[in-house]
């Protein structure tokens, strides 16, 4: 049962007033908790309420809690760098990936996902602010990376992730609206792709407004992750 007091009842009204402020339906938000470096306990709670959607980071540890929770019709998202040694077991347990930057390692993912599964659902990570030390595939770049993705069979592109330079919230406004933008162009020739993954503990709010489909929120929904999560 939901508890009105716990953080995610709390976070899931705040979606709806950012919702209703910026005259969005509240159902075209989904919120998923990024549950890296938590007990697959802590999941479970979350899940008793009614949490469906959960984002990982580190290979190892989500396949513990994939298993730890199975039978429970979770729908498990991968927003971690991809090591191409990792991308076989990667499409085998996942429902999504968030963290596509290369064509190499979105090739694998459609030829080892395994017969029998519904195509992968995958974004393609943006690195709107163009620094080099960060993952995610310069602006520019966008078009021709989903154009070849598009045609992998056992991939479904669904959209675009980024994640800003932790700033300002005008910065992250700004590239918010940018990734934006670049969906609304891909849609002209790419009807289907409907998702934009933006907006974290810190400025989800103005990614709501600037039009995020999910929001991924590790800390505001679990509190403070312990300091060992530098890996
Ligand atoms: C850890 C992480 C988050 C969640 O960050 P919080 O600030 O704790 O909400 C979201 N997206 C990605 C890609 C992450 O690695």
């Amino acid at each position: 049962m939901m508890d009105p007091e716990s953080p995610l009842a709390q976070i899931n009204t705040q979606i709806r007033a950012f919702c209703d402020q910026s005259g969005r339906d509240p159902h075209s938000v989904q919120l998923l908790a990024v549950s890296k470096t938590r007990s697959p306990d802590e999941l479970a709670r979350l899940a008793d309420q009614g949490q469906r959607h959960f984002g990982e980071n580190y290979l190892q540890e989500a396949l513990d809690k994939i298993q730890a929770l199975s039978g429970r019709d979770l729908v498990w998202h991968f927003i971690g760098p991809i090591q191409s040694n990792k991308t076989r077991d990667i499409t085998a347990h996942f429902d999504w990936v968030h963290s596509v930057d290369r064509l190499k390692i979105a090739r694998r993912l459609s030829e080892q996902r395994p017969a029998g599964l519904a195509p992968l659902n995958v974004c393609i990570q943006v690195n709107v602010d163009n620094e080099d030390t960060k993952s995610g595939v310069p602006l520019a770049q966008v078009p021709e990376l989903a154009a070849a993705m598009a045609a992998l069979p056992n991939l479904r592109l669904r959209g675009l992730m980024a994640i800003p330079r932790a700033d300002s919230e005008d910065h992250n406004r700004q590239a918010f609206r940018q990734l934006a933008m670049t969906l609304s162009q891909l849609r002209n020739t790419m009807p289907a792709l409907d998702t934009l993954s933006m907006g974290m503990s810190a400025d989800f709010g103005v990614a709501i407004e600037e039009g995020a489909t999910f929001v991924r929120l590790g800390t505001a929904l679990f509190g403070p992750r312990p300091a060992k999560d530098t890996r």
